[in-house]
């Protein structure tokens, strides 16, 4: 350490200016060139406004299933998985955003075990990644296709949390970042919503279902405590819109109910504000390590594991995980 320290001090003060601190320019430079990838998972029972959400977050019609097409839209029999892409752009910042809908999830008279086809697309997207890692002749830039981010959505009944919801978290916080919301809170006046937004907080602890960014994974005491601020507010209670409305001469995003607009932006309102700024603002690249250093990690040494340790799969193994 001692020399550590000194070496610092003569770099700066006998050498003069080096120019270490220009890797920052330098990888912001190589980061705007190449864009990247972010994959969001939306999870709810259908009519909870989850493609109405996504939208609202990204400002553009990226998630198509909507209930805007023209009247009643079809509850499929089983849950499907739909991803759409689209590149959005934004100083000069490309990113590739996939929406993976879940449509279906929760719809059933019989729900049991309907994480299933979500779980196993979350694994087939760790397995392509693996895949692509092991092959010999790598792409300089594997494609990314794993999910970030899984959203889920809470009905606001300002009861508790279905047997559903704790089933679903319960299994899939342990394969990716869970991030759970309280849909449509512009139904409950706020003395409802605090005490539904409190004992949710309560029965994901009780039932030990660890959501996004988890305790365990604070790198260090300032991380944590910003954190620990977020995970206070959790989960955050939203709401979405594609309506604009006039408000003291400017327009915003909004809701009309009995008590008046409710504005979607603004954090006396709701906390889509909260969720925008955590989600994109200040957690998107924490989100998509903490899928591949944990999540994808985990899937990874198991997988490797599996196949007896010191032999990697070849890359043209067919084989499908056995999950
Ligand atoms: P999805 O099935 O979960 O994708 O739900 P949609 O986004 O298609 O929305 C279903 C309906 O709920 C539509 O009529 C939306 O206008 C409405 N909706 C969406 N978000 C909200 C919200 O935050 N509050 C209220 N009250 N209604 C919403
Ligand atoms: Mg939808």
């Amino acid at each position: 350490h001692y020399y550590c320290r000194q070496s610092e001090s003569i770099g700066s003060t006998l050498l003069g200016y080096i120019g270490i601190d220009t890797i920052i320019e330098q990888m912001r430079k190589k980061t705007m060139k190449a864009g990247f990838d972010f994959n969001i998972m939306i999870v709810g029972h259908s009519g909870l406004g989850k493609s109405t959400l996504v939208n609202t977050l990204f400002k553009s019609q990226v998630s198509r299933w909507s209930s805007g097409w023209g009247g009643e839209h079809k509850i499929p029999k089983t849950v499907e998985i739909k991803a759409v892409s689209h590149v959005i752009e934004e100083g000069g910042v490309k990113m590739k955003l996939t929406v993976i809908d879940t449509p279906g999830f929760g719809d059933q008279i019989n729900n049991e075990n309907c994480w299933d086809p979500i779980s196993k697309y979350i694994n087939e997207q760790y397995e392509k990644f693996l895949k692509e890692e092991v092959n010999i002749a790598r792409k300089k830039r594997i494609p990314d296709t794993r999910v970030h981010c899984c959203l889920y959505f809470i009905s606001p009944t300002g009861h508790s949390l279905r047997q559903l919801d704790i089933e679903f978290m319960k299994h899939l916080s342990r394969v990716v970042n869970i991030i759970p919301v309280i849909a449509k809170s512009d139904t409950m006046t706020p003395d409802e919503k605090n005490e539904f937004k409190h004992r949710v907080r309560k029965e994901l602890e009780t039932h030990g279902i660890e959501y996004y960014p988890q305790n365990e994974f604070d790198d260090d005491m300032e991380d944590k405590n910003e954190n620990d601020k977020i995970r206070e507010a959790m989960p955050f209670a939203v709401v979405g819109s594609d309506k604009e409305f006039q408000v003291n001469g400017k327009r915003v995003l909004g809701r009309k109910t009995a008590w008046g607009v409710v504005e979607v932006e603004n954090p006396n309102h709701c906390e889509f504000a909260l969720l925008r700024d955590f989600l994109i603002r200040s957690h998107l690249q924490d989100l998509k390590e903490v899928t591949h250093n944990i999540h994808y990690e985990t899937y990874r040494a198991r997988r490797l594991n599996d196949n007896g340790g010191l032999h990697p799969i070849s890359a043209n193994n067919t084989q499908e995980s056995n999950l």
